[in-house]
């Protein structure tokens, strides 16, 4: 079986990179996330990810404790720089050349995010994390991943979980719940699946990018995926349960 996929974006929320932590990053899962990336780059595949901020501030959550919106989502953008560059150490003490590019300016630490300079690190078998979001209050991680897969044309989007797929009820409540094989975008707003943010699904529809949901914890997922073997759920498709 050959690589079907050869640029991906890899969407990782903020909590992929807190293991069994309640708070934080756990060094070990970060390194296994790592790893995994590697083994995809090492055969040949373009590889650009968005980080999430979870496991260190969400705007949402702060705001509903009082603190003004559009200031608490600036933090919660932070947050996921700091998960960019823990990520980006974790990428290069495996092996791998890797540039952080944020949307919000922070030359120190960063790039500035720059569409075409990210295009051709990519072309230069480099990984490219994107923090800082989209840079925008009141937009998600998960937005911003189908932003940027747009942006830079990658063919697919990997969006990492701590479930398999999507399920037609809540597994954890339903012990009769069914696992989709493969979504409509339609379906996934119709029924509000949680599979991504509806701001992120209708960008995907609008520009036909499949998002691809699976579980990260299982080691050799991505390898899988990109090799087109059927784990998880694809969205973009017809709908087809299992
Ligand atoms: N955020 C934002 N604009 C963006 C992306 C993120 O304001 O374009 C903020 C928002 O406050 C969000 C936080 O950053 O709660 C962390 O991102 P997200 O919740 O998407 O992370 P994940 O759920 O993937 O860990």
């Amino acid at each position: 079986m050959g690589i079907v996929y050869s640029r991906i974006l890899l969407k990782l929320s903020g909590e992929a990179l807190m293991g069994n932590l309640g708070y934080g990053i756990d060094p070990g899962v970060v390194q296994g996330i790592a790893q995994q990336v590697a083994d995809v780059v090492a055969s040949g595949v373009q590889v650009a990810i968005v980080v999430g901020g979870g496991n260190i501030f969400r705007g949402v959550k702060a705001a509903s404790a009082g603190m003004d919106r559009a200031t608490a989502d600036y933090v919660g953008m932070i947050a996921t720089v700091m998960n960019a560059i823990t990520l980006q150490d974790a990428l290069e003490q495996a092996g791998v050349p890797t540039r952080v590019q944020t949307a919000i300016a922070m030359q120190e630490v960063a790039e500035p995010y720059i569409r075409r300079r990210a295009i051709r690190h990519l072309e230069k078998k480099r990984v490219v994390i994107f923090g800082a979001g989209s840079g925008n209050p009141f937009f998600t991680t998960d937005t911003t991943a189908a932003l940027r897969a747009a942006e830079i044309n990658a063919e697919v989007i990997f969006k990492a979980t701590k479930v398999d797929g999507v399920y037609d009820s809540d597994p954890q409540v339903n012990p009769n719940a069914r696992r989709y094989q493969s979504l409509t975008y339609g379906h996934v707003l119709s029924q509000d699946l949680r599979v991504m943010d509806s701001t992120a699904i209708a960008l995907c529809k609008e520009n036909n990018i499949p998002i691809i949901v699976f579980d990260l914890s299982v080691a050799d997922n991505i390898r899988r995926a990109v090799l087109g073997e059927k784990i998880g759920t694809i969205v973009g498709g017809s709908c087809e349960i299992i």
